[in-house]
């Protein structure tokens, strides 16, 4: 039995188990995940790790003895099927039971399949989440002449600029009619766009796939819904993930699209929180409606507050989302929130490669994306937790320092 189970040791469950110990928490903690590694970033799995850039032993949270040392018990490789909450036991694919006091449950998310059936496992089609997904890429890649991204979000962009330049022909299927159109302006979308052009990387947008076609056990033709087939070695399926609540719900939890939580980070069960890319939450920066945030900070942020609520802190979520990505030489930094946004105002030359967008609702600064201008993304941090309502032509004005306004 353990005073806390943290299920998913991913960073939200790393973090939980962290700042329970930063906290005084002096009971027995389980940090239990069914990967095989020790917990470890994922953010550089579509960047420096694909590129062959960083080392493994470089995204690891902590270094590999800093657990024995915190009296954190990890237990990986282990898969919870089943959740009894009235006796607080979980039920472990092929092991014993593990009884716990409380529970976080941090499982975070899984690929989304293609709507034609999840063909990741067929030989050449790939998800991009875990380091076992990543490592059999990059087995597969040398080979590779023909790639096919599907998506052209974050997680597929990142994906197509870590593979390009090395000779391989990739083109990125998006179903919208521009890029990152879930998560940030047509500003970005267009300046995104053209640097991927200018690496070669080809665009199909507002275009569906139907089907993969395998021959002799691998992918060999992606075939579009308006009827046209692209050959392809390798596919790589970035279209979302699902977050891993099943258990959970079916313990009797609210929640479908994730586990609904309070703010502090509680589900509707007892003894029992859900924190990082599997908990629905009302977020004060999406104007309180309910929202599950993929994100490092709000891993880390909802698990410091789960931490604190079990040792009896009085403990809120309200931090601010904030988000990056690295493309080539490209660096964005978000602030905010920008979904619901009524107007957007540049700020800077694109063409230059430094420039950020400012997201006003109702006048009121809600959220920046900020490319090569790290000031602005401090700043605007600031602005948007303030509520500033900006004035438009100062925001417009890059030399203009946001702090100013
Ligand atoms: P996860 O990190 O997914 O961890 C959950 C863990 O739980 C996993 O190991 C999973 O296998 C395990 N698990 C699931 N079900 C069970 C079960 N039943 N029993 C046991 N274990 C289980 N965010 C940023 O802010 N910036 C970035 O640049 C960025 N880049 C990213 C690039 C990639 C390729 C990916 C995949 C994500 C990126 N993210 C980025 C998002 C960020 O990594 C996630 O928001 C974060 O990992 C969420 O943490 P989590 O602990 O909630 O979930």
């Amino acid at each position: 039995e353990y005073g806390v189970a943290i299920i998913g040791a991913g960073h939200a469950g790393a973090q939980a188990a962290i700042a329970l110990r930063k906290e005084g928490f002096t009971g027995t903690v389980a940090l239990i995940g069914d990967e095989p590694d020790p917990p470890y970033e994922r953010p550089p799995l579509s960047k420096d790790y694909l590129k062959d850039e960083k080392t493994f032993e470089r995204m690891l949270i902590r270094r590999p003895d800093f657990w024995a040392d915190k009296e954190i018990a990890l237990l990986p490789a282990t898969r919870i099927e089943a959740v009894d909450a009235a006796a607080r036991r979980l039920a472990v694919a092929d092991g014993p039971a593990i009884r716990y006091g409380k529970l976080i449950w941090a499982a975070g998310g899984r690929p989304r399949p293609l709507p034609c059936g999840s063909d990741v496992g067929l030989r050449g089609v790939h998800a991009v989440r875990t380091r076992t997904d990543v490592d059999r890429l990059k087995v597969e890649l040398p080979a590779a002449r023909r790639a096919v991204i599907i998506g052209g979000g974050y997680i597929g962009l990142e994906a197509a600029a870590a593979m390009a330049g090395r000779g391989l022909d990739i083109t990125v299927i998006e179903a919208e009619d521009r890029l990152l159109a879930r998560v940030a302006g047509a500003d970005i979308s267009a300046f995104y766009r053209r640097r991927h052009e200018a690496a070669g990387v080809r665009f199909l947008l507002g275009t569906r796939t139907s089907c993969l076609r395998a021959e002799d056990g691998a992918i060999a033709w992606v075939e579009l819904e308006r009827g046209e087939t692209l050959p392809a070695d390798i596919v790589i399926v970035g279209i979302g993930i699902l977050p891993n609540v099943e258990p959970l719900l079916a313990a009797g939890a609210e929640g479908d699209n994730g586990a609904v939580v309070d703010a502090s980070c509680r589900t509707s069960l007892p003894d029992i929180w859900a924190i990082g890319d599997c908990a629905r939450h009302r977020n004060p920066y999406a104007g309180g409606a309910a929202v599950r945030l993929e994100s490092v900070q709000n891993a880390n942020d909802q698990a410091n507050v789960a931490a604190a609520d079990i040792c009896g802190r009085p403990a809120k979520y309200e931090a601010l989302p904030w988000f990056w990505s690295n493309q080539y030489e490209v660096r964005l930094q978000t602030a905010g929130l920008s979904a619901g946004h009524d107007e957007a105002v540049l700020r800077g030359d694109p063409e230059t490669g430094r420039f950020s967008v400012c997201y006003l609702k109702a006048g009121q600064l809600i959220a920046a994306d900020c490319i090569g201008r790290p000031a602005d993304f401090v700043q605007a941090q600031k602005l948007i937790a303030a509520g500033v309502r900006p004035q438009r032509a100062a925001l417009e004005d890059p030399e203009t320092p946001l702090k100013s306004l």
